[in-house]
């Protein structure tokens, strides 16, 4: 993937940038933002955005903000 300083990720859905523009923080910002068009961009791409919320809720670590930040990556290469 490209160098995330040069080349900030922003939000698929509203092109907001995160915090430092890298893709975790992407992530981070499309669940706490957790609004119906962030929640649809997610569930497009194959995911379930209430299951990686509840997982994120109830397991430790980032898993599912990892998750949700390679879909983020993969969708930004497509473009
Ligand atoms: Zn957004």
């Amino acid at each position: 993937m490209s160098d995330q300083v040069n080349d900030p990720v922003l939000c698929p859905v509203c092109g907001k940038k995160a915090k430092t523009g890298s893709a975790i923080d992407c992530a981070r910002h499309i669940f706490g933002t957790g609004d119906k068009p962030h929640r649809d961009w997610v569930n497009a791409q194959g995911l379930s955005f209430i299951d990686l919320l509840i997982e994120q809720a109830t397991t430790p670590g980032n898993k599912s903000y990892q998750i949700l930040a390679e879909v983020i990556e993969k969708a930004r290469a497509k473009k």
